[in-house]
């Protein structure tokens, strides 16, 4: 895991990266971010930059053998700690017997949560905890030689997750480490560790990912429209891992111009029968089902509002939608944009509130009716 591989925090990475160069390591950190701001991965970068053997001035070199060891997570010098729950054959569970789940989990998705680890285990409802006997194995690792001759590393993920008895075992290595030895605890909730631990570490604070960029990496890799991507960011609040769930949730919904616009060519002809059989398909569409349908047409009507700009660097879409749209937008103006939008906004609102979808759907489009036509009479008059 190099500095690069890791969504935003510039500033830090390049506080790590002096601290290194200048040698002001400290023996006991305490790395502290939410959920999917990628704390934990900013702690084993820190360590695979200060093993690195071919540091560059601004990450790890990614190519010497210790680095290839870090990125596969296997360097041996390396100890994760992390909370695991007894399973059939394991009593006393400690981290070593769950490594093989553990690279797999950070491999496929390093930015996860303490949910999803969960989940990986696959424990019904025991609680995985850091527990004394995996206390007593970090100690038995401490008092053993560095095997690659250079700093040893504790890597432990949810120091709140500690019981007590686990906690007090460490108290003393934490606080008179062995030459060579680093402490780096990943926390998500401060005041969920006991404070003897927090005060023996020096803390390190993992802001939540900036906005902007999650809404650029999520566009990027989700090949997302930008609003869509905004939304998205918006709603995670700096959380990758939140992101891309939400990103993969409304994957479907990407390619959904066509579908919004035979609704609008339909509303413009006001086709009776046929606006009738589209209830009915709305109908059986499930609430979400109808949810997504009128957020995904208040994001299509604000593209075309950016396209009515000339704006058509914002609107992300394929060629083919981008045509359609094209022939469309123009019906979505100044005049009506803002009621247009309120109009399926409130619909969403009232969806979400069990309103009857038929009913619903079927004023909702006599009201589309009135404010598309509306364009046209502007038009004829101009
Ligand atoms: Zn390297």
């Amino acid at each position: 895991m190099r500095f690069a591989d890791i969504i935003g925090h510039s500033e830090l990475k390049q506080q790590l990266i002096h601290s290194v160069l200048e040698n002001r390591i400290s023996h006991a950190q305490l790395f502290l971010g939410a959920e999917g701001t990628g704390a934990l991965l900013l702690a084993i970068a820190y360590a695979q930059f200060i093993s690195c053997t071919q540091k560059k001035k601004d990450d790890s070199c990614g190519e010497c053998n210790s680095c290839l060891k870090f990125s596969r997570f296997i360097h041996p010098d390396v100890h994760f700690s992390f909370p695991v729950s007894p399973v059939k054959g394991i009593t006393k569970p400690k981290s070593v017997d769950f490594i093989a789940e553990w690279r797999n989990a950070l491999t496929q998705n390093s930015y996860m949560s303490f949910l999803d680890w969960t989940q990986q285990l696959e424990i019904d409802n025991k609680q995985p905890q850091i527990s004394v006997d995996e206390s007593a194995d970090i100690i038995h690792t401490l008092s053993l030689k560095s095997v690659e001759g250079g700093y040893k590393y504790i890597i432990l993920w949810l120091p709140e997750k500690l019981n007590a008895s686990a906690a007090n075992k460490l108290l003393k290595s934490l606080e008179e480490p062995e030459p060579h030895t680093l402490f780096v605890l990943v926390s998500e909730n401060y005041e969920h560790i006991l404070s003897t631990i927090s005060s023996r570490t020096q803390l390190v604070q993992v802001s939540r990912i900036a906005e902007k960029e999650l809404t650029h990496v999520i566009e990027k890799n989700y090949e997302l429209s930008l609003s869509r991507a905004k939304n998205i960011s918006r709603l995670a609040e700096g959380n990758y891992n939140l992101a891309v769930k939400l990103a993969l949730k409304d994957d479907a919904l990407e390619n959904s111009t066509e579908p919004f616009l035979a609704w609008m060519r339909l509303c413009y002809s006001l086709n009776y029968k046929e606006l009738i059989l589209w209830t009915e398909k709305m109908q059986e569409k499930k609430r979400e089902g109808q949810k997504n349908f009128l957020a995904n047409a208040l994001d299509i009507c604000r593209e075309c509002v950016l396209m009515n700009y000339g704006d058509n660097s914002l609107v992300r879409i394929s060629e083919n939608e981008m045509d359609e749209l094209k022939r469309f937008s123009p019906f979505i103006t100044v005049n009506n944009a803002n009621q247009i939008m309120d109009k399926l906004s409130k619909a969403h609102y009232h969806i979400e509130r069990n309103a009857n979808p038929k009913i619903l759907f079927l004023a909702l489009s006599l009201e589309m009716n009135k404010l598309l036509t509306q364009k046209q009479t502007e038009n004829a008059t101009v």
